[in-house]
């Protein structure tokens, strides 16, 4: 027997487009500008466009710094039929640093240790697991 680390591709279901779409409709409440990304299909992301030859992750439509949004209608029209990603739009609302962990603990440590960080203002750490 070989074991792997990859999971066997198992074809988005309804309840994965459901999932995204109620997680897309959660950050555009905030009023963060959302966009689709490539759906997972295989070992890749494919985002519909002949010939793209990029197989991380990334944005589904062409023009989506122009399209990126926080409108609930536009939202569901996107996630309605299809399992795209949901892609957040940096540098609007807010941005995303990545910094080696130790260094971020660091960092917020010190940030928060002042009379200026609120709850609402203070940075979030997230953790990447590969
Ligand atoms: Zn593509």
């Amino acid at each position: 027997m070989q074991w792997t680390v990859h999971r066997p591709f198992v074809p988005p279901t309804l309840l994965d487009r459901s999932r995204l779409r109620r997680a897309a409709l959660r950050y555009a409440a905030h009023g963060w500008a959302v966009t689709p990304g490539a759906r997972l299909a295989g070992h890749r992301f494919a985002c519909g466009r002949p010939g793209c030859p990029i197989m991380a992750c990334h944005p589904a439509l062409e023009a989506w710094e122009e399209t990126a949004s926080a409108d609930a209608a536009q939202v569901q029209a996107w996630w309605r039929h299809t399992p795209h990603t949901v892609l957040l739009v940096t540098g609007r609302c807010f941005d995303v640093l990545e910094v080696p962990a130790t260094l971020g603990l660091r960092a917020l440590g010190t940030a928060c240790s002042t009379p200026e960080c609120s709850a609402s203002s203070r940075p979030t750490p997230a953790a990447r697991s590969r």
